[in-house]
């Protein structure tokens, strides 16, 4: 007889869609743009097509085509997207690997933030909530908040670039500290530097990051030892909106990256803006706002969601370069084929990267694993400096091709140009309407304004370029592998002295 089964209730889906994230924009956030308090966001000029893009994210959850890659159950049997849930494998690494790549591809690599990116800390509040002590239910809460909807947070790290000389607690009229609290929760008074797609998110996560950090001292920074997270309607917290490059785009012909996958920078000021304690991590607490960043496993994590992306979006560059060179008549030239071979060499060196972030991880909080914490530093400063040669080998294969074009899509339509476009904007077996298409989408991705946003984005987004070098040796003296890498030394001075060879193979 067999025994009888309980019948378990398959996990119930809350993950928002496309329609209930455009809706859930619409809640009182006070963003300004151009001199105006936007209404709705999803419904303004500036931002309306990268809500839609990130809709389509959400609708992605619940199609069928998508599902299955992209969402499955965390251990208290939560339904979530695979990132946004703590991995315990390298299978659910694996798994985490290809649902981001499956939101990537959507967007061919060119939104940085989607809400997987910040999920990668969220994430870790469910194993590592007991880090945050009186606050860790807090922790635990936005874990399960965070994982049912697959929200969208921002987060901000870094105080403004003024004052950065002074200590921290000198520049109080601009950086961020608390003002006062009460049983309610805690009020709190300056600003951060850019918080990318904020416009477009349910929450902003506020913290400082390791570099910043290193500079706090016990004793003097309590008053800006904070991490909270405070809801987009939040009453004294403004964004002010760096301009708009989807506003700006002429026509999707014109700006096809532009006009749909602007995820925008804000500056977040806040003025004695009320934080309630749910919605508090660590307060006045200097060791713990300065443990946080590396306790986490955010650092490990985040940068296999970026690996991810930018695998995908310098695939899309490397189909961009191919169909240049065809459509120039340069794709045979040995020069040339060089050029792609690199881009090529890139792609795969970042896909190895990858391979080596989920299969080979190093034990996390509790029970989980995070990707290896010197891979994931060697792949932050191999990425930061990559799209520079990106857009260098483009300036250089492609050279001047991409500016011989039309000043917008009306010439296309115009009976006077029809004949000299058709003759002289020709491309290498393509028709001219086909060339300029192609050469208009290479220029959003190389040398529009949306496009030097990317290259400083990717420059800058992990943190500044030297810090980026100090944690890779500082994590390196932790290991101990600077002193094997001097043992090593000290083995081949060894082997000889001023009467010739020690070592006793050699005469
Ligand atoms: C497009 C874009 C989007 C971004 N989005 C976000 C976001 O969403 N969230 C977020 O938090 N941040 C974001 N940032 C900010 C980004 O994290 C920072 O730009 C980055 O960390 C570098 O910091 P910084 O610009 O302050 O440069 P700095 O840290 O000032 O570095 C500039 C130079 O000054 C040197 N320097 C600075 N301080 C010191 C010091 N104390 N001692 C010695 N040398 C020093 C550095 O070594 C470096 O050589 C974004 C930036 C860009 C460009």
């Amino acid at each position: 007889m067999s025994t009888p089964q309980t019948p378990v209730a398959a996990p119930a889906d809350t993950l928002l869609n496309g329609a209930e994230y455009l809706a859930s924009l619409d809640d009182g956030r006070e963003v300004w743009f151009r001199g105006e308090r936007v209404g709705k966001v999803s419904e303004h000029p500036a931002f309306r097509n990268a809500t839609r893009t990130i809709a389509r994210l959400y609708d992605a959850l619940h199609e069928p085509g998508y599902r299955a890659q992209l969402v499955g159950t965390d251990r208290s049997g939560l339904c979530t997207h695979a990132f946004f849930k703590p991995a315990y494998s390298a299978d659910d690494l694996r798994a985490a690997r290809d649902a981001i790549a499956v939101w990537q591809r959507l967007t061919y690599g060119w939104m940085g933030r989607t809400p997987d990116y910040k999920a990668a800390f969220m994430a870790q509040l469910a194993e590592g909530h007991g880090f945050y002590g009186e606050y860790a239910d807090n922790a635990l809460a936005w874990y399960r908040k965070s994982a049912s909807r697959c929200l969208y947070m921002n987060h901000v790290l870094i105080d403004p670039p003024v004052d950065r000389h002074l200590a921290r607690v000198d520049v109080r009229d601009v950086y961020v500290s608390v003002d006062r609290d009460d049983d309610r929760g805690i009020y709190v008074s300056g600003a951060k530097m850019v918080a990318t797609g904020s416009a477009l998110t349910h929450a902003t996560f506020v913290a400082v990051n390791s570099g910043t950090a290193a500079r706090m001292e016990v004793g003097r920074d309590e008053d800006m030892a904070l991490v909270f997270i405070t809801d987009m309607s939040t009453r004294g917290m403004k964004l002010i909106s760096r301009g708009s490059y989807e506003l700006d785009a002429h026509s999707p012909f014109d700006a096809p990256l532009a006009s749909r996958f602007d995820e925008n920078d804000a500056a977040v000021v806040f003025d004695n803006a009320f934080v309630p304690w749910e919605n508090v991590l660590v307060y006045r607490d200097v060791e713990r706002a300065k443990g946080f960043y590396a306790e986490s496993g955010f650092f490990n994590r985040f940068n296999l969601q970026s690996c991810v992306r930018l695998t995908i979006k310098l695939e899309f560059c490397i189909g961009l370069m191919l169909k240049g060179v065809e459509a120039t008549g340069t794709a045979d030239f040995r020069g040339v084929q060089s050029q792609v071979g690199e881009l090529i060499a890139m792609r795969d060196t970042l896909q190895a990267f990858v391979t080596a972030m989920v299969s080979d991880p190093q034990p996390g909080i509790g029970d989980s694993v995070v990707p290896k914490l010197q891979t994931a530093a060697a792949a932050r400063l191999y990425m930061t400096n990559a799209w520079h040669r990106v857009r260098e080998i483009f300036e250089c294969t492609l050279a001047g091709a991409p500016i011989y074009t039309v000043s917008g899509v009306e010439d296309l339509a115009q009976p006077q140009l029809h004949d000299t476009l058709q003759r002289y904007f020709r491309g290498t077996g393509l028709e001219a309407p086909a060339r300029i298409k192609l050469f208009k989408l290479i220029w959003d991705a190389m040398y529009s304004e949306f496009a030097g946003r990317h290259a400083l984005y990717e420059r800058n987004y992990a943190g500044n370029q030297d810090q980026q070098r100090l944690d890779a040796l500082r994590w390196s003296e932790m290991r101990g592998d600077t002193d094997a890498f001097r043992a090593l030394v000290d083995d081949c001075l060894a082997d000889y002295d001023t009467h010739g060879w020690r070592a006793k193979h050699l005469k």
